[in-house]
């Protein structure tokens, strides 16, 4: 599979059948190339699943995609985002602004959305950097992983919730609550066709990122709700998926197993990493202890504080399966196995 795999530069807008556009919009320097932007044909004018990364060429690919398929940014009704995250939502506030267009999302990313636009500058800054430190990372870590932060995206006007039907005139679109990869995730299954965009949470090839912020939290478990995510989407059927990244497929159901499957692993291979530490470790230790897709020595600091960031919730996780444990009372917080 992933041998599909194709750059931006090999990517065209096309018609996926059935009133659907597939039309790529860049992410600029970002590996995984492209956002699919989707525009569903209506009556009263296109609705957009996911709108890509606020950049010029971001935007005139848009504009210019939709023209290539006979429509027009100025026309489109509204936007439905999958999640905040500044390759989906940044944006539909430049749609909006061309067409008037209203801009949907799930109620608990709204509420990020909200805090992301209150909570500006210093006082992220220095959330951030207690965050890493807390979690044990080194100094210059802390000073190079907080300097980085993308414009947070536009108010949307309307709020859904699970089960919400979209306002699609004469189609079926609704909304299926999937938290995990954020907490306001959502897919959203054209139920006259079979269909379902599923944003980044059943990708064809790749897994998204799940991750705890700030590292310690414990009043979250974003992996064991991704998981279940995934059984509510398997519980949809054999649908074809028209994903965020990468390329349609069929089978949302197996690939949503294969997915299941995968992370059941890396907690496995938590539990014996911990299991065999002489002592307990700091989120940042048993992050450079655990299986990348290269050497932890490697990875760029913006890119360890991800790989902290999901190493945190597999230690949630298998902590709230009762398998380990955090020590209480020092700092950096530690993880060790139930003995
Ligand atoms: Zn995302």
């Amino acid at each position: 599979m992933k041998s599909r795999r194709r750059p931006y530069s090999e990517q065209r807008p096309f018609d996926t059948g059935g009133g659907v556009w597939s039309v790529p919009v860049p992410i600029p320097g970002n590996p995984l190339g492209y956002t699919l932007v989707y525009a569903i044909e209506s009556p009263a004018g296109p609705v957009l699943v996911d709108a890509g990364w606020n950049a010029p060429e971001a935007w005139l690919a848009l504009r210019d995609g939709l023209g290539a398929v006979g429509m027009d940014v100025r026309d489109v009704r509204g936007v439905v985002v999958t999640h905040f995250h500044p390759d989906h939502a940044g944006l539909a506030g430049q749609v909006r602004e061309e067409s008037g267009a209203w801009i949907a999302m799930h109620e608990a990313d709204t509420a990020l959305v909200r805090l992301m636009r209150d909570f500006q500058g210093d006082a992220h800054r220095d959330f951030q950097a207690d965050m890493l430190r807390r979690a044990g990372a080194g100094t210059v870590e802390v000073e190079e992983v907080t300097g980085n932060r993308p414009r947070p995206p536009a108010m949307p006007d309307r709020v859904l919730t699970d089960g919400d039907l979209i306002d699609l005139p004469g189609r079926r679109l609704r909304t299926i609550w999937t938290p995990g990869h954020t907490p306001g995730h959502v897919c959203l299954h054209l139920e006259d066709a079979d269909r379902i965009f599923t944003g980044d949470h059943v990708l064809p090839a790749i897994t998204p990122h799940i991750g705890i912020y700030p590292y310690d939290r414990v009043d979250v478990d974003p992996l064991s709700d991704f998981l279940e995510s995934l059984e509510k989407v398997k519980g949809l059927g054999h649908l074809e998926a028209l994903p965020a990244h990468e390329w349609i497929f069929h089978d949302t159901a197996a690939r949503a197993t294969e997915i299941g499957v995968h992370h059941e692993e890396k907690l496995r291979r938590l539990a014996t990493l911990l299991a065999e530490a002489e002592e307990p470790l700091t989120i940042w230790e048993i992050a450079g202890r655990m299986t990348w897709n290269r050497p932890w020595e490697d990875f760029p600091p913006i890119l360890r504080g991800m790989a902290a960031g999901e190493a945190a919730a597999h230690l949630r996780t298998l902590e709230v399966r009762g398998i380990i444990h955090r020590v209480t009372g020092v700092d950096p917080v530690r993880f060790a196995i139930h003995s």
